[in-house]
């Protein structure tokens, strides 16, 4: 049983091979083409489509179609065969979109929604089997807008002290590992929960990696901005992060806003958002949450904010020698090995080949 469930966990990273990132440890450092590209989005065609309402039929409607399954606005069986119509299930997709984005809810493509909609985002979905978690249930009389996976899922009570490695084939600097350290360490300090970096890959509970387009989990990268990265819930432990992004790793001392440009994404805000995936916690519409699934290119946002701390409290309680908001210090760094490898990662696709290559990697 332990074999297989160690193939599960390295075949995806071997579908592609990961590759190396570009960083920028300050915005001097960043080549000015780099900020000539700064419009560039992968969904920037969705512009032209301001406006459009139900009953009309203009070219790229059924990418925007795809776009909304993409997250899961629209199932699988109505996107078969999409066309450019407006028609209903896109109305109701834009109308849901627009509650989760708490945007006017008009059903139509107006400048505010569109504006929302090309921005580089998360690619974990909004919506899972047609059901929003962001904005629509319980609430009433709170403002609370954290949610979960189905089912709720978290590490077990036995898991208070969780391990991450580093995809090796990445070769990422001990500067940019130290970015993933204050990533978790933003979460440990409110909840009970303890990260410690490992240098084995198998033994690891939290596995990371960048990578490039199709990297073998059924969910593509779709080049710069777009989709950034996912994470999987609990306790399957796999963040991957698009290697096509130019990755700012700042020093965590700048300002919320650091460039006045979309083309560099600061890879902590990122990070620190990914983590509450890792953890059990879902998408969330208020705006100021680190759970807030997009990020203007060029922003920073690294701190937990009132509704992401309620959210993992909920999974797993308050850091018992801290006050809530956390005084807490993880321990780093220490060797280990073993752990909980359960894992389980929605949309996961493996072939056969593939295991062949992690019976390799984990023979020798
Ligand atoms: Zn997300
Ligand atoms: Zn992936």
């Amino acid at each position: 049983m332990r074999f297989l469930i160690l193939v599960t966990i390295l075949t995806s990273f071997f579908t592609v091979t990961p590759i190396s990132a570009k960083f920028y440890t300050n915005v001097s450092s960043i080549p000015p083409l780099q900020f000539l590209n700064a419009t560039q989005n992968a969904w920037e065609t969705f512009s032209k489509l301001a406006g459009c309402h139900i009953g009309e039929k203009i070219d790229g409607l059924s990418k925007l179609k795809q776009y909304f399954h993409r997250f899961g606005y629209i199932s699988a069986a109505a996107v078969d065969n999409c066309t450019d119509d407006f028609d209903d299930v896109l109305q109701s997709a834009i109308d849901t979109y627009q509650k989760n984005f708490n945007l006017k809810v008009t059903g139509k493509l107006d400048s505010s929604t569109l504006r929302q909609i090309v921005k580089p985002r998360c690619g974990n979905l909004d919506m899972i089997d047609g059901v929003s978690e962001m904005n629509g249930r319980r609430k009433l009389r709170t403002t609370e807008r954290y949610s979960f996976f189905h089912g709720k899922p978290r590490w077990p009570k036995r898991k208070r002290d969780l391990t991450y490695a580093f995809v090796p084939q990445n070769n990422l600097t001990e500067e940019v590992k130290r970015v993933f350290e204050r990533a978790f360490t933003r979460w440990s300090e409110v909840t009970p929960l303890n990260f410690t970096r490992s240098e084995s890959l198998l033994g690891a509970d939290i596995v990371i990696g960048f990578f490039s387009g199709e990297h073998g989990d059924g969910e593509p990268f779709d080049g710069a901005m777009g989709t950034l990265a996912h994470a999987s819930s609990p306790p399957t432990g796999m963040l991957h992060l698009d290697s096509d992004e130019d990755w700012l790793i700042s020093n965590g001392e700048i300002s919320r806003r650091i460039l006045p440009v979309t083309s560099v994404v600061d890879l902590e805000s990122v990070v620190v958002h990914e983590i509450g995936h890792l953890l059990g916690l879902g998408h969330s519409s208020v705006e100021d949450a680190i759970m807030f699934p997009a990020i203007s290119g060029g922003d920073r946002k690294v701190e937990l904010a009132k509704d992401d701390i309620e959210g993992i409290q909920h999974l797993y309680g308050s850091n018992p020698n801290g006050d809530g908001g956390g005084e807490k210090k993880s321990s780093r760094e220490r060797q280990t090995s073993g752990g909980d490898s359960l894992r389980r990662w929605r949309g996961c696709v493996f072939s056969l080949p593939l295991v062949a290559t992690c019976i390799f990697f984990i023979c020798f």
